[in-house]
């Protein structure tokens, strides 16, 4: 085994995970002075983080989340002031589709729950909501429409991060599996295949993977997992120019400058997070498909080139745990958050300030309401 000892130097804080949350929160721990060291069993946003549909929405953001989502909108809107380089960003409306009159109501509820947080949301005539996305088919009865949306090609949030990260002289770690963490007078030892690592403080960034590490500590929470599939299209013409959802949140489409467009909806896979192996559930591929022909008939004329599905963690009250781990001092923990691919830059700028001293903007998520025996 080649150990990569680290015993000379002892960093200011150790994030475990590279994802969008982890790396975020390394960004901004070092452009506030600390030395930090990034550490993943992969690289920078390998898993969810790099694999994702990158849609920037408020429509499924929850209620209470979308003041975060909001502020992380607005990072987005200018992601080379915060993050050096444009990861491809497309800010564009957003248009959440109903086919039932039940469903109208669904949308005109959410849309008024989220409107208390901030988010401008209104539920529009079909009409209208085919002046702003002419290639809808004609079944929409209505439309929730947000000019609040628009998304990200998340395979190339890896690269800006990399890029930015080192830029900020954040040591990376990658290829380096963590297999437990200890802790003593002086901080906490981080100890891997590749690399023995000490810090005098630790974040745990691992996605669906906090539950094992929170275990490392000796705390319980009980992390879900859910396997989501994706599938692209060969390029096309130019055929859609906003991100469409619909109200039972099967469905979400947008088409990239490339021509290609993206088929999601959180149609599920298979497989478990122990192993790290998913697999595509074929039926719920076509059926994904199909939702997404009915609500775009363009894209009938067009084939699927790839699917693929990966791993998004929930917590079991479906909010986010970003703060200190309770009872271990100098110990943070940030995941879970839904649509964390949106927030995390904002999310993980809360936790920085709170790590490096000050108040955060906005209230954290306390990992203690979560805990349980085993
Ligand atoms: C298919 C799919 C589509 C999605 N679509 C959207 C969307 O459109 N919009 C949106 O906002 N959100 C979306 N999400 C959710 C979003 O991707 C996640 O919320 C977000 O990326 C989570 O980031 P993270 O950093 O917490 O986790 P991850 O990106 O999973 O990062 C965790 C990291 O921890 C590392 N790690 C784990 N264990 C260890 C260990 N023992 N040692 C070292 N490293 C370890 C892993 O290698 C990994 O890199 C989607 C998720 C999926 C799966």
């Amino acid at each position: 085994m080649n150990i990569r000892p680290q015993h000379d130097s002892t960093y200011d804080v150790a994030i475990v995970g590279a994802g969008i949350m982890g790396s975020s929160t390394a960004l901004f721990l070092a452009r506030g002075g600390m030395r930090c060291a990034l550490i993943d069993r992969r690289g920078v946003c390998s898993e969810a983080s790099g694999i994702n549909a990158g849609t920037l929405t408020m429509q499924m953001t929850r209620a209470a989340l979308i003041p975060y989502a909001l502020k992380a909108w607005e990072m987005w809107n200018q992601p080379e002031q915060w993050l050096g380089m444009d990861p491809g960003v497309t800010i564009c409306n957003g248009l959440s589709l109903a086919f039932t009159e039940p469903e109208i109501e669904v949308l005109e509820q959410r849309a008024r729950a989220r409107r208390e947080f901030g988010a401008d949301i209104e539920v529009i005539s079909s009409t209208r909501a085919r002046k702003i996305e002419p290639a809808l088919s004609l079944y929409p009865l209505a439309a929730a429409y947000c000019p609040t949306d628009g998304h990200v090609t998340a395979n190339r949030t890896g690269l800006a991060f990399r890029a930015a990260l080192d830029q900020e002289d954040v040591e990376l770690f990658d290829n380096s599996l963590v297999r437990s963490v200890v802790q003593d007078a002086t901080g906490f030892t981080i100890l891997g295949d590749e690399s023995i690592i000490h810090a005098k403080r630790i974040v745990l960034a691992g996605g669906v993977w906090l539950q094992e590490m929170l275990r490392w500590l000796g705390l319980n929470i009980s992390i879900k997992t859910l396997i989501n599939q994706l599938a692209i299209t060969e390029r096309m013409g130019p055929a859609m120019r906003t991100v469409i959802g619909i109200a039972n949140g099967l469905l979400s489409l947008k088409q990239f400058s490339n021509g290609t467009v993206l088929i999601g909806g959180g149609w599920q896979g298979q497989g478990d997070r122990e192993t790290r192996i998913t697999e595509l559930i074929p039926e719920n591929l076509v059926g994904n498909a199909q939702l997404a022909c009915h609500a775009i008939p363009a894209l009938l004329q067009t084939r699927l080139v790839r699917a693929w599905s990966g791993f998004e963690a929930e917590t079991a009250d479906a909010m986010p745990i970003i703060g200190e781990i309770p009872g271990i001092r100098d110990a943070y923990v940030i995941g879970s958050a839904h649509s964390g691919y949106t927030s995390a830059p904002y999310m993980a700028k809360l936790l920085a300030q709170r790590i490096l001293g000050n108040s955060p903007e906005m209230p954290l998520f306390n990992p203690s309401r979560l805990l349980t025996d085993t």
